[in-house]
């Protein structure tokens, strides 16, 4: 029986999964593997709290193959290399994937491509991480778009995302398998220390978990979520970001988990929310250095800070400013921030510290469980005022009036900085004007002013004009 090669990368899933679905097809033996590779030059290794939730996903995507028949196969190193052995070890005639977007993969993808066809091997990617292909939403003139509202309504006036495909109910297996890594000889997981704990009570990677997830949402949160998507003390969103971002769970059944819901102002609301992912991902396509560079040129000439100890300090949770150091520790805490959060201590960083939108960049990268080149270089940059359909530089989020505004009874500051917890509501996002402000010892000081840095902040945005 010949071989068929299944490479799965960001789609550790069997639902929705089209390559798994056309090598079923193809009557071969199917090989599913995937390859462990941070050595192929422009593709970005997964940062701590991925590689975290990498080894749970694996670990469940294998254990939903062998209920199928088949197994998953673990190789490390250079996909290029891995995958022409595994290749020739097996025999294999075809090999099938899904596609990624990113620059990096896009050219070890296209290499591929070449090497297995000069092999006699078919070779097919397919659509099944996003709604629409970056190449099939363009302006009228045939550009990429940069704004999001035009971008999302030609989006939504393509045909609808096709129907999610079923998994698959057995694999055919081959004769011999190949062999694999043990999983945890890569070791994924922190041993010393073990800084998990708060992932593990917070996640259920693997695809049974993002499916749980989804219906939740459908049925619990999302005829609210126009409401409460922006309060972070509740659980007012979906919370699949890194679901996605694993691919346990595709947008297309995404989509139609809220469209059985029926059309709703809800359903649009939160549809859009997945539009912004499509974005980002149609403009790292176009601009395959989004994650290095300023999206708007003129940025270049941005005088940052040097880092100093006010990175530590924000890194840390210790700013002194309860709503940015409650997202920080939320953040070190589960490997989740919420979207309003991350917006108030993006902009703390790029402007009240004048710190680099791209030491936030990786730091998000190195802590998020749902790390995703495309989103967050485009959240960053819209902060930082230098993407695409960014955010005016001059918006400055004030974190006293934002902590007020979407955290009014103060329980997100509270729950994550309990050494506040004893504030009563007026005082909680400005503890320094607390009649007994906290002791320095416990809680610290603002390490900024931030009508102070505002203005710092603005005048350096004015003189980059004047020199542009
Ligand atoms: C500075 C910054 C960095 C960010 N970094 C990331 C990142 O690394 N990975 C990531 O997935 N998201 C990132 N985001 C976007 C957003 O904060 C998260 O997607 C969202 O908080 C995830 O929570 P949720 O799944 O409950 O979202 P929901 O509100 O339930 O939205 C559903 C899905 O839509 C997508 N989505 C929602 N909002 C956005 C958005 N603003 N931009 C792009 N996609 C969005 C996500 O895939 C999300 O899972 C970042 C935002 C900012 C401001």
């Amino acid at each position: 029986m010949s071989v068929s090669i299944v490479w799965f990368r960001s789609d550790l899933r069997l639902s929705d999964n089209p390559a798994l679905i056309k090598a079923l097809g193809s009557g071969d033996a199917v090989v599913p593997v995937f390859v462990l590779d941070v050595e192929t030059e422009g593709v970005r290794a997964p940062g701590a709290a991925s590689r975290w939730w990498l080894h749970y996903s694996l670990q469940s995507l294998d254990a939903s193959l062998r209920g199928l028949g088949s197994r998953l196969v673990l190789r490390r190193g250079p996909a290029e290399k891995v995958l022409a052995e595994l290749a020739e070890e097996c025999g294999a005639k075809a090999i099938f994937w899904n596609r990624v977007y990113d620059q990096g993969s896009r050219d070890r993808d296209g290499r591929l491509k070449k090497l297995f066809s000069e092999r006699g091997v078919t070779v097919e990617s397919f659509k099944a991480n996003l709604l629409f292909e970056p190449w099939e939403v363009s302006t009228q003139s045939g550009a990429p778009f940069k704004v999001f509202t035009p971008f999302w309504r030609a989006c939504r006036m393509l045909p609808p995302p096709a129907t999610p495909l079923p998994a698959p109910r057995t694999l055919p297996a081959p004769e011999t398998w190949p062999a694999g890594d043990p999983l945890a000889a890569w070791r994924l997981l922190p041993t010393s220390p073990d800084w998990a704990g708060g992932l593990r009570a917070t996640w259920t990677p693997g695809e049974d978990g993002a499916k749980q997830r989804l219906s939740h949402f459908v049925d619990e949160t999302l005829a609210d979520y126009r409401r409460a998507r922006d309060l972070p003390a509740v659980e007012g969103t979906s919370r699949l970001s890194p679901h996605l971002a694993f691919g346990e769970i595709g947008p297309r059944q995404i989509w139609q988990a809220a469209m059985t819901r029926g059309a709703s102002a809800a359903s649009e609301k939160f549809l859009s929310e997945v539009g912004w992912r499509e974005f980002a991902y149609n403009l790292l396509f176009h601009n395959g250095d989004l994650a290095q560079r300023n999206f708007r040129p003129e940025f270049d000439a941005f005088p940052w800070a040097d880092p100093d100890d006010t990175l530590d300090a924000w890194q840390r949770g210790r700013t002194g400013y309860p709503i940015v150091d409650a997202g920080m520790r939320e953040l070190w805490t589960t490997g989740w921030m919420h979207n309003r959060v991350r917006m108030i201590v993006a902009s703390f960083l790029t402007k009240d510290l004048l710190i680099d939108w791209r030491a936030g960049e990786r730091w998000f990268w190195n802590t998020l469980v749902d790390a995703d080149l495309a989103n967050n270089a485009t959240g960053w940059q819209w902060v930082a005022g230098s993407g695409a359909d960014a955010a005016p530089y001059f918006r400055v989020f004030n974190p006293v009036l934002q902590g007020e505004k979407f955290d009014p009874d103060g329980d997100y500051v509270r729950h994550w900085v309990p050494e506040l917890a004893s504030l009563p509501n007026a005082t909680i996002h400005r503890p320094w004007a607390a009649p007994v402000p906290p002791p320095a010892n416990e809680y610290p000081e603002r390490i900024v002013e931030h009508g102070a840095a505002r203005d710092r902040a603005l005048a350096a945005f004015r003189n980059l004009k004047k020199s542009a």
